[in-house]
């Protein structure tokens, strides 16, 4: 049966929603792989390592002890206990953050959506330091608001400061998205780069959504967090999950800590959406922020292991004529300028293009991050293939 041409129109909910960029690339590394071809991918925004052996034992436990049924909207007290405990313990100065300031989520984007959806809507607009993830535009639109790109200084890992989000504040500006280590540029801020933000923010009254997924994937130590140097906390949730940290994306748990007030509103419109993230994932989130050292052991070999690649792989792309790369600090992203950036309109789609077919090397273009001249490579990969890789990158933009 052939479905009839009643066509369908996407509603106005979503109409100017764009698809993801990331999956076009990885979609067409798969069919080239599937003809035989020696593909490296280096697109995945995904650690290459598996769970941890104690999370996963702590899940299948949960299982058995029938973890099976619906569990309260906002996450089980234990989990939602272990994650302020986790934050009273590695925020500088953060005490007294209580279960009621917490809402677990699927992922961090659902917690990253719920915010928006809440705080945000029609004639708000919302500053993104931009580039920037490629979703929080498409939430700020899911919630009928309007995002602003606030575009960094290059030369500062495109971080924005004070003075550049006041240059794009309107009195409709209601919120800013944070994001530190960043996707995709690997910048960190600094405790005193991200407290001049917040301290702008409060005097503006602005909400601050501070997601901070990479923050234990920082190369000097814990990355600066919002709430290590937030001198009020009522205008500020701060985003975190295991997804990347404990190598757990498959899982789907992320959570916010905000006020109260706001929690119970994303609990009442998670409730309608998802309701409870599902429940033997929570267990193994207990388990990875409750076990202890044979978790945090494994946490911090996967950090190393990144910077080693990255350490690895940098001097191979600065020995490029043609690119810029940014040095990142945290997650596992280097972002590049590529040949052709200024003189053609998506120079970066153009060599992510050119890169897969003739040198078989799938990387992200740099449109999805809204700034089209560039491209992110992912080295959440086997340190010798991000090391190839890195050559073939290196060779086909020389050759250009
Ligand atoms: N925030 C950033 C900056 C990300 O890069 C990602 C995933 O790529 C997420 C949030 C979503 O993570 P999760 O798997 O917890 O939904």
């Amino acid at each position: 049966m052939e479905y009839s041409a009643l066509s369908f129109r996407p509603s106005a909910n979503i109409a100017e929603l764009r698809e993801s960029a990331t999956i076009a690339v990885s979609q067409r590394a798969k069919a080239l792989k599937a003809e035989g071809r020696d593909i490296i991918d280096l697109g995945a925004g995904e650690p290459d390592f598996g769970t941890p052996a104690p999370i996963i034992g702590a899940a299948k436990r949960a299982l058995d002890d029938g973890a099976t049924r619906y569990t309260a909207v906002e996450g089980i007290l234990s989990l939602r206990q272990a994650i302020a405990g986790d934050a009273n313990r590695e925020y500088k100065g953060t005490d007294g953050i209580t279960a009621s300031e917490v809402v677990v989520s699927s992922g961090s984007k659902q917690s990253l959506y719920n915010a928006c959806m809440v705080l945000f809507g029609p004639g708000d607009e919302v500053l993104i330091p931009t580039p920037s993830w490629t979703s929080y535009y498409e939430m700020v639109g899911l919630a009928r608001a309007t995002s602003v790109e606030v575009h960094g200084d290059p030369a500062r890992g495109y971080k924005v400061d004070p003075e550049r989000l006041e240059r794009h504040a309107t009195p409709r500006t209601r919120g800013i998205m944070l994001n530190s280590p960043s996707n995709p540029t690997g910048a960190v801020y600094s405790a005193d780069e991200l407290r001049a933000i917040l301290d702008l923010a409060s005097a503006r009254g602005w909400w601050v959504i501070s997601d901070e997924i990479y923050r234990r994937i920082s190369y000097d130590g814990a990355a600066p967090g919002a709430l290590d140097v937030a001198t009020r906390r009522d205008n500020l949730i701060v985003v975190n999950g295991v997804a990347k940290a404990w190598a757990m994306t498959g899982w789907r748990i992320g959570w916010t800590v905000s006020p109260p007030a706001v929690a119970r509103s994303m609990t009442a419109f998670q409730s309608h959406t998802t309701s409870n993230a599902a429940t033997v994932s929570q267990y193994a989130g207990l388990a990875a922020l409750s076990l202890g050292e044979p978790v945090e052991r494994t946490v911090r070999d996967m950090v190393t292991e990144f910077k080693a690649r990255r350490d690895a792989a940098l001097p191979i792309l600065k020995a490029s004529h043609k690119l810029t790369v940014l040095p990142p600090d945290g997650a596992f992203y280097f972002y590049i300028k590529v040949p052709g950036a200024g003189a053609v309109p998506d120079a970066g789609g153009a060599f992510c293009t050119h890169l897969l077919e003739k040198a078989g090397v799938a990387i992200v273009p740099g449109s999805a991050f809204r700034t089209p001249d560039w491209v992110r490579v992912s080295y959440a990969a086997d340190r010798g293939q991000v090391i190839e890789a890195c050559r073939r990158i290196v060779a086909t933009a020389d050759a250009m």
